[in-house]
């Protein structure tokens, strides 16, 4: 119990990072105090955990039979999947575990991680997309990495086996990081039969808000949703999940940063 109070006290949270994979409209926290990361148990359960690696193989088996079925209906449009990229499609925890290790944060090393472009694909993720792409379905990828990055996310993408990552399926940030415009531009012309990923921003706009009660209602008012068009994996090492306990609020000092986190503990 001692290191895991010693865990919560520490603050280090890496949300320049968040940033960086565009899973927040904004980020909150980037500071350490006392050395450990808080972090570091989420980083290594992505990266070592049998029950994380099983929880993705879950969300795509889960998105095969809902393809499955959505096959069966008949649309007026052509069939598209929209997915996130970054801890939906694509693992980036090792840069988290480099920046831990390293002492460093956002945006050290963001770019060499991203120009390497070797992020390998979540467990699922490659067997679910190139069957639908078989199936006839086209596959949207909408992230909120930054458009200079959009040559090395596609050339990630193609090396590993993942279908349609060219220029026109690869909708990145521009001016904002809300996703919903993107998707309406592909709604336009697809009927959208599922959406993939790991922040509740990457399903609907009516989670890009900045309360944490907010965001908790509307997933209950939606639970219906989960599972069935919209298939959601875990990342507990980042997202706007973190950064609404804050507020979104960017300029905390450290020590306030660890009161108000630790504020929102429940106990018994
Ligand atoms: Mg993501």
């Amino acid at each position: 119990m001692k290191k895991i109070t010693h865990f919560f006290i520490t603050v280090t949270f890496f949300a320049a990072f968040v940033s960086a994979c565009g899973t927040s409209q904004k980020t909150t926290v980037n500071h350490q105090v006392n050395g450990a990361h808080p972090t570091l148990y989420a980083t290594l359960y992505q990266q070592f955990a049998a029950e994380y690696k099983a929880l993705c193989y879950q969300a795509y088996s889960l998105a095969d039979l809902r393809l499955k079925q959505a096959l069966e209906k008949n649309y007026d449009k052509p069939l598209a999947i929209i997915l996130d990229i970054d801890e939906t499609v694509l693992d980036n925890i090792p840069y988290q575990a480099a920046a831990i290790k390293g002492d460093f944060g956002y945006p050290v090393q963001w770019a060499e991680w991203m120009e390497k472009a070797d992020a390998e694909p979540l467990a699922g993720v490659v067997s679910f997309l190139q069957k639908a792409s078989d199936l006839g379905v086209e596959i949207f990828y909408v992230s909120n990495r930054k458009e200079t990055f959009k040559e090395a996310t596609i050339r990630n993408l193609k090396d590993k086996q993942l279908p349609f990552a060219d220029n026109d399926h690869v909708l990145l940030r521009q001016s904002s990081t809300e996703k919903e415009s993107r998707r309406a531009l592909i709604k336009e012309k697809f009927e959208v039969i599922m959406l993939v990923g790991d922040n509740l921003g990457d399903f609907d706009a009516i989670f890009e808000v900045t309360d944490a009660t907010k965001r908790m209602n509307n997933t209950i008012e939606n639970k219906n949703l989960f599972g069935d068009r919209w298939i959601v994996l875990p990342n507990a090492a980042y997202g706007s999940w973190v950064d609404a306990l804050p507020g979104y609020n960017q300029n905390l000092p450290p020590q306030a940063l660890s009161d108000t986190l630790k504020a929102h503990l429940k106990g018994f």
